[in-house]
């Protein structure tokens, strides 16, 4: 390849799509290597058999676990990586996960960065994202510097009663951020239907704010951005000294070809930024590349998350059921030793999904919730890879009993309001491999002051090398309890910022 980038950028999500809104804008020359292709628009992406049961848009990727077991995980290689699918919930961590947090499982680390450093990229994310909200609701929120573009989105009939409820009962239910191109006010304009389909499942309106719609699609018609999709990366070569990246080599069409630029940006999701890294072995860097310190792939994090369905006396009818948050049990306190986590609702979707499990005579009653609670950095909870290359995933699930004192207390909560104890049925025993639960993969190449204990330094670039970045969210040293995507896209305009500085 003769034409040379000023940054090449890999995978297309929240990190790398929105990295790429930022410097196409700007007028860098950036190509955008995407493994996938263009998710298609079809009825499909609304059709729960299509999507739960088929799998239609999961990779057919095959990692094997610790003891070398294959699995699918559920993972998915389009333009706009896994916000296709996400739920769409863009919340900020709190300040307090910025600071170490004693678990029960162990400590949450502190972060080299404080809240007050991520505030400003936190609001650029949410404007650039559209996100709806209302700040000054949730206790455990930190300060914001300026509003959310858009309102909270409303409640409908059932979620607004079990927000009055609650309140009544002393808790401090608040309105979930969430990024859906939604104008409540005219709705002639609005591109969302508030179908509530937009967790688990592609939009098919494109009214959801995800990665290929607010940070790729709207730099494609620049001369300066170049995207190749099906382009996998498969590694990176460096010079002889082995401190720049000076190739990026990829399949693509049955070819290899081999790219360059002045910066390289790793985007392609915690897993596989560990992965391309450890395939690209050498001399310089005999243990995978920015390896020295044995940490790339280590400190693998997901959330230990579950659904609850609680079944209400009324009948509950909500089309759009995403808009409540709770954090009273985020942190210690009131007699919690330790932080229990978030309790959100979950989308129409993924609730059809639920309910079908359910008797008919309580499913029409059933209000589903989705329990967060934090998972720790462990060093044996890594990503390795075998000499074909294949992804190896070793992990054990931590602060377990967090997540059941959490459900008790979403139980509690329950009884206090009316809803029976007895009426809360605990979805945990329906069959799934918590392997294969990807959705919230981070922290396997985790930013820090110390090259022996971090992988890449406060600007995200590798200590090791001089032109490589990453910018997904394998940067994370810890994930809180709060779903990630905000900050995966408010690191990458802070790490986009940072690139203009420096190729200017
Ligand atoms: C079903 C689901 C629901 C979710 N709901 C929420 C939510 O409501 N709120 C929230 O905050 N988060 C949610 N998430 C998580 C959120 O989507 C991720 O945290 C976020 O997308 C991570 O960003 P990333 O840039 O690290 O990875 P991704 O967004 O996955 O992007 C990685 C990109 O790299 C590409 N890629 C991979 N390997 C290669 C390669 N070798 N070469 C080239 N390209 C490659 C991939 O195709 C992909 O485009 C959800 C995720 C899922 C799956």
């Amino acid at each position: 390849m003769s034409e040379h980038y000023d940054v090449i950028i890999i995978g297309t999500g929240a990190g790398g799509g929105t990295l790429a809104n930022v410097l196409g804008r700007a007028g860098k020359r950036t190509l955008l290597l995407e493994r996938g292709n263009f998710l298609p628009r079809e009825k499909e992406n609304w059709d729960p058999d299509q999507v739960r049961a088929n799998g239609r848009y999961v990779s057919r990727d095959t990692w094997y676990d610790g003891e070398g077991r294959p699995f699918q995980p559920k993972v998915y290689y389009f333009v706009g990586g896994a916000t296709k699918m996400y739920g769409a919930a863009l919340y900020r961590l709190r300040p307090g996960d910025f600071g170490e947090l004693r678990h029960v499982d162990g400590l949450s680390p502190a972060w080299p960065l404080g809240y007050d450093d991520f505030e400003p990229w936190y609001t650029r994310a949410e404007w650039l994202y559209q996100v709806h909200g209302t700040h000054g609701e949730d206790p455990t929120e930190g300060h914001w510097s300026k509003d959310y573009p858009w309102p909270a989105v409303s409640h409908e009939r059932s979620i607004q009663q079990l927000s009055d409820d609650l309140e009544r009962a002393g808790y401090h239910p608040f309105s979930a951020p969430c990024g859906i191109l939604l104008d409540e006010a005219n709705r002639q304009r609005s591109a969302c239907i508030r179908c509530g389909t937009c967790d688990g499942f592609p939009c098919l309106l494109h009214a959801k704010s995800d990665a290929e719609v607010i940070g790729v699609r709207p730099v494609l018609d620049l001369d300066n951005v170049t995207l190749v999709v099906d382009a996998e990366v498969q590694r990176l070569t460096t010079g002889p000294s082995g401190r720049a990246v000076t190739g990026v080599v990829v399949s693509h069409a049955g070819e290899t070809v081999t790219y360059r630029g002045d910066v390289v940006v790793l985007a392609a999701g915690a897993v596989n930024t560990a992965r391309i890294l450890l395939r690209s072995a050498s001399g310089a860097h005999p243990a995978g590349l920015a390896n020295a310190s044995g940490q790339v792939g280590r400190n693998y994090m997901t959330h230990n998350s579950s659904p609850v369905v609680v079944i209400a006396k009324e009948p509950n009818h909500t089309a759009f059921q995403k808009t409540l948050g709770l954090n009273d049990f985020y942190f210690a306190g009131d007699g919690r030793p330790w932080p229990l986590g978030n309790i959100q609702m979950v989308g129409k979707s993924s609730m059809a999904a639920r309910r079908a499990e359910l008797p008919a005579e309580v499913a029409g009653h059933a209000v589903d919730f989705w329990l967060t609670t934090e998972d720790l950095p462990r060093p044996d909870n890594r990503v390795t890879v075998d000499r074909d290359g294949n992804v190896h995933l070793a992990y054990q699930v931590t602060n377990q009993p967090a997540a059941d004192g959490l459900r008790r207390e979403l139980t509690t909560a329950m009884s206090r309001i009316g809803i029976a104890a007895d009426r809360v049925l605990d979805q945990n025993s329906l069959p799934h491999n918590p392997l294969a639960g990807v959705a919230h993969q981070a922290g396997t190449c985790r930013f820090g002051a110390d090259p022996a204990t971090s992988v890449l330094d406060l600007n995200c670039k590798a200590h090791e090398l001089d032109n490589l970045y990453v910018a997904d969210a394998s940067f994370l040293p810890s994930v809180g309890a709060v779903n990630p995507a905000l900050t995966v896209m408010a690191n990458a305009i802070r790490v986009g910022e940072h690139l203009l500085e420096r190729l200017s």
